[in-house]
């Protein structure tokens, strides 16, 4: 009798649906994990959208009102379908740009209104940015800087369409004064500050926690089970107050001992506030004692060991791999900020990282929806190459290629809108954003939200699908699916593994 050499289907199979993935860039064992780390503002605390993101909009609206901007502000509200994160303000000219690794322009708005070919050349003579000069580009990166994209965004569009001032290259002119665009976008910063510094924007989150905060009972559930394979932290920048009130929240009478309920510090073997990521991955702050009673630091700097159930404030990643005695590659580090807490963990420390990336079901829903868009994009990519295929440098003919182009301007145009009017975080056609190439550069997992880890075992290993260089892709392997089983079964039986 014949019999299947392909891996045993005996085996019982955990099916997971797509928005319970965790995703992975490179290779990672679970097993030689010996610590988990995590950020908690949209990593263990998942913000409500868009309820937080118009909190933090209408805040931010009201404060630029009382420092003196026009009343006619407080029309506008907050319109989730309009910003993407990753976008980046142009402080010169006012415009909102969307562009690839290179900081090659993929998408372009002055106000809410979209530029395209002639208009975007004008601004930008080579579609291209040179995003190193950060005292001209600036990055919004965060959940947080969805609100002041789309602030800025209307501070654009109500003065362009103001008869009140006259409108220039650099910003806006009424009477002798100049509103330039840069100091337009230095106060929205200012302002969104001011509502983080002050605590206002914590006051009203504090006072609605149902409102705003995501109380997902699978957040206990992780911290307990990963507390009983390894070592577990927390690293905010949030201060002590908001964290105490936020993870109480979340995760007191969560956990007992016996009939004894346990604070919600009990899931931790150490709890760190006031970080200053990115800072904290280089050289950090002075760590300090918090008197939990009061909530107030300690004077001086903490020497001694690991205390459980004590929260420091300040220190350095180096200092917490001490006090944990863990060493950076025995730690995944779980965080939604691309820049302060994957790529400088990684880049600076060599941890293990996991992004968070709360935009993802979206994505996944809209890519499964509009993968004929995305198909027909290939094809017409297929169609382009053949066109040329036959031609060298001695040929005269010149392909037609408008309609080809025309149609796929069309396409992009239409799967962007699918996920919003700045189109998607990850992609603009079939080109990729400058979010995604940092994602797939520096995160080593990602998934839609931190509780997904429970839905694979301490011990996985998370393997990276398998990526060809454009010279390897040349050979179309005809190896296809039956004899890719029949390679993994040979290589089984060379290992001597049944
Ligand atoms: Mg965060």
């Amino acid at each position: 009798m014949d019999t299947d050499p392909s891996i045993s289907t005996d085996e019982p199979r955990v099916k997971r649906s797509f928005d319970q993935m965790v995703f992975v860039n490179r290779n990672l064992t679970m097993e030689n994990i010996k610590c988990y780390g995590f950020d908690m503002d949209y990593t263990i605390a998942m913000y409500k959208s868009p309820d937080y993101e118009s909190l933090g909009f209408e805040l931010i609206r009201d404060r630029m009102v009382s420092v003196g901007y026009p009343h006619e502000l407080l029309r506008y509200r907050y319109d989730p379908s309009f910003p993407t994160r990753g976008l980046v303000i142009d402080t010169t000219y006012g415009n909102l740009l969307k562009v690839d690794s290179n900081g090659n322009i993929l998408v372009c708005s002055h106000g809410f209104c979209f530029l395209k070919g002639e208009n975007i050349h004008n601004y930008y003579p080579n579609k291209f940015i040179q995003r190193d000069d950060t005292e001209r580009f600036y990055i919004l990166n965060t959940l947080f800087n969805l609100s002041e994209t789309y602030m800025y965004t209307c501070l654009v569009d109500f003065f362009t369409r103001c008869n009140r001032y006259t409108n220039l290259m650099k910003g806006f002119q009424h009477g002798d004064l100049l509103m330039s665009y840069r100091s337009m976008f230095q106060d929205v910063r200012d302002a969104m500050d001011f509502i983080h510094d002050t605590g206002i924007l914590k006051g009203h989150t504090i006072k609605n926690l149902d409102k705003y905060v995501l109380k997902d009972p699978n957040v206990p559930v992780l911290l307990t089970r990963l507390k009983v394979a390894a070592k577990v932290f927390l690293a905010t920048n949030s201060d002590y107050s908001y964290t105490e009130a936020i993870m109480k929240y979340l995760l007191d009478n969560s956990a007992k001992l016996g009939s004894q309920k346990m604070s919600w510090r009990s899931f931790f073997d150490l709890i760190v506030v006031d970080t200053k990521k990115p800072l904290f991955f280089a050289e950090g702050t002075v760590l300090r004692q918090v008197d939990t009673d009061t909530g107030k630091l300690r004077i001086g700097t903490y020497t001694g060991d690991l205390q459980h159930g004590t929260v420091y404030s300040g220190g350095s990643s180096d200092i917490i791999c001490d006090l944990l005695e863990v060493k950076g590659k025995d730690i995944l580090y779980v965080g939604d900020h691309i820049f302060g807490d994957i790529l400088k963990s990684k880049k600076r420390q060599g941890w293990k990282t996991f992004l968070v990336v709360p935009e993802l079901n979206k994505e996944l829903q809209v890519w499964d929806q509009k993968k004929n868009q995305f198909e027909e994009l290939k094809h017409l990519d297929i169609l382009l190459s053949e066109l040329y295929k036959n031609l060298d440098s001695g040929s005269q003919d010149c392909p037609d290629i408008s309609a080809i182009q025309t149609r796929m301007k069309v396409l992009t145009y239409r799967m962007d809108m699918s996920y919003g009017q700045m189109g998607s975080l990850l992609r603009s056609g079939s080109r990729q954003t400058l979010f995604a190439s940092q994602l797939m550069r520096y995160a080593d997992l990602y998934s839609s939200s931190c509780v997904n880890l429970l839905h694979y075992p301490f011990n996985y290993l998370f393997m990276a699908p398998p990526v060809l260089m454009p010279h390897e892709s040349v050979y179309q392997h005809s190896a296809d699916f039956v004899s890719s089983k029949l390679t993994v079964a040979n290589t089984f039986a060379k290992m001597n593994i049944n």
